[in-house]
């Protein structure tokens, strides 16, 4: 199947007074129509810095954007607008994201005014934002609520609402339900999920929990300080992680079935690296309990070592499962 979406080398620095931050650096990958891509890493690694960049909410410094076959890298004012229709982004915290002084109702519409949706037909608009509702599960007795009124899980459902008004077809979710509590958060990811299926949405879904994304996500994209250092089909990655990272992340996922083995907990040592101006080395060397002269030498290049199955790191090899 072609590449639905395609990142070519994208670069995000920061200039500050220290140096230059690399937020991102050098990022490879492609996702095909209709999938999701769990993107995974702790805070700071660049993951939603990542996010923004593809749908333009930041500029990239540098690398190439393509999308359904066209080039949206540098796009004019016009296919911005465009494509803003097409890609949507849900965010972590939707009480933040939300207009306090908006309803739901007005929250949903404001979009598709913007866009002049269904001719600017008011009625026509009201009763889509109505459908919307149903879509997400909202109620419609909620439509005149103001964010403040309304606990996480719908807050949520609103900022879902938001993100489809315009009816796109790709939507990256920034951490939607980490702000969640848990039962909170399995019904927005069984939402997310049944959208999916029904739109034939894709997405690309940043958390820093791995578990979230087990049954959610078609690939896993593993993110290390600005860098992909493992990418994978899920199960895949569950069952033949290969960085050391990856697999002291997976080590820390709490099993709750009595009798089920789980893999021996892996505990990271020492500090995270900087990302100003980092040295030619394994960016994950301070931390990992593998480190040898190579690793100090140069940074690993991904690389696929089994089929659909990248990975950065020296010693791979030594790291391959049956
Ligand atoms: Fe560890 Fe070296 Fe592999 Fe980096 S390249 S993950 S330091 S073994």
């Amino acid at each position: 199947m072609a590449d639905y979406l395609r990142i070519e080398n994208l670069k995000k620095y920061f200039k500050t007074a220290k140096g230059t931050v690399h937020a991102v650096d050098d990022v490879s990958f492609s996702i095909e129509r209709g999938k999701t891509l769990g993107v995974v890493g702790e805070s700071g690694c660049g993951k939603s810095t990542l996010g923004r960049c593809i749908i333009h909410l930041l500029e990239p410094t540098s690398g190439k954007i393509f999308f359904d076959g066209a080039d949206i890298t540098k796009p004019t004012p016009e296919e911005q607008k465009a494509l803003r229709q097409r890609m949507q982004m849900i965010f972590q915290d939707p009480f933040s994201s939300l207009n306090p002084r908006m309803t739901v109702a007005d929250s949903i519409l404001e979009p598709m005014e913007i866009h002049h949706m269904y001719d600017g037909d008011k009625d026509r608009q009201r009763e889509e934002v109505a459908r919307i509702m149903d879509t997400v599960g909202l109620a419609r007795r909620l439509a005149d609520s103001y964010p403040h009124e309304l606990d996480g899980g719908r807050r949520q459902r609103v900022g879902i609402a938001r993100a489809l008004a315009l009816q796109p077809d790709f939507i990256v979710c920034d951490e939607p339900v980490s702000a969640l509590d848990v039962s909170i958060q399995a019904q927005i990811l069984n939402l997310l999920q049944d959208l999916k299926e029904q739109m034939g949405l894709t997405f690309i879904f940043i958390t820093h929990d791995l578990s979230v994304v087990n049954h959610f996500a078609d690939e896993i994209a593993v993110m290390y300080l600005g860098q992909l250092i493992e990418k994978a089909p899920t199960e895949e990655l569950f069952d033949h992680p290969i960085h050391p990272y990856t697999r002291a992340l997976l080590s820390a996922i709490p099993i709750p079935e009595v009798g089920i083995s789980r893999p021996e907990r892996i505990l990271l040592k020492g500090e995270i690296s900087s990302p100003i101006d980092p040295p030619d080395e394994c960016r994950f060397a301070k931390r990992c309990i593998y480190t040898c002269d190579q690793c100090h030498q140069s940074c690993p290049k991904l690389m696929e070592v089994r089929p659909g199955h990248f990975v950065s790191c020296h010693l791979w090899k030594d790291f391959l499962s049956e």
